[in-house]
């Protein structure tokens, strides 16, 4: 099993470079975010509630996005192996994904931090608003906090996988292809 956390701000690709990856390694791409937009979209009890706190930029409660990812890990444990898109965002996101892993003999291999500077954050977020119709990539002020709210709450979880030697920061910026290939031999060479 190969399990990777692809990490980074809000904008710096973690989305696009998941999906080129997963098909790469064979693994399946895990997106938080991409689950909560499908509740909301459904109108169940968790979409609702989580689009509360989505609509401001603000991170949906810890229980929450642990609960999805262990129904996840739970329900595919015949997977190869996952590639954390946006999760986790904060400690104790990491501190129940280390603990999940663990009870069924797993662990992280490593974490990629992706590093773009926050003018192109706001600039690629706000472009992508156009076309995706996102709801909150469409206010700038909503894109701000929430690249705020990621120096914040979020940045802390680099140091706890630096704690563990498993920190790998990548250059974000330049052609997409480029950037996956940066991606690629940083995996490669974990393995
Ligand atoms: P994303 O698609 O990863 O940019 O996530 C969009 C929004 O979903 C975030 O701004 C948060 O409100 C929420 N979200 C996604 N993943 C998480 C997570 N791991 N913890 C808390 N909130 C999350």
């Amino acid at each position: 099993m190969l399990n990777i956390v692809l990490f980074g701000p809000p904008g710096a690709g973690k989305g696009t470079q998941a999906q080129f990856l997963s098909e790469r390694y064979g693994i399946e791409q895990l997106s938080t975010g991409d689950i909560l937009r499908a509740a909301i979209a459904e109108k169940t009890p968790l979409g609702l509630e989580a689009k509360r706190y989505m609509d401001k930029g603000e991170l949906v409660p810890d229980e929450k996005v642990i609960g999805i990812i262990a129904d996840v890990l739970e329900a595919r444990r015949d997977s190869k192996g996952f590639i954390f898109d946006g999760f986790p965002r904060t400690t104790p996101q990491a501190e129940q994904l280390d603990a999940m892993l663990e009870k069924k003999g797993l662990s992280i291999a490593g974490m990629l931090l992706l590093e773009v500077p926050a003018e192109e954050l706001v600039r690629r977020i706000m472009l992508r608003g156009q076309q995706s119709g996102r709801a909150d990539d469409q206010d700038e002020s909503v894109v701000r906090n929430r690249i705020a709210v990621y120096e914040k709450q979020t940045l802390p979880v680099a140091e706890f996988y630096e704690r563990q030697n498993k920190l790998h920061r990548v250059d974000g910026m330049g052609e997409i292809a480029a950037i996956t290939q940066r991606l690629q031999q940083t995996i490669d060479s974990l393995r």
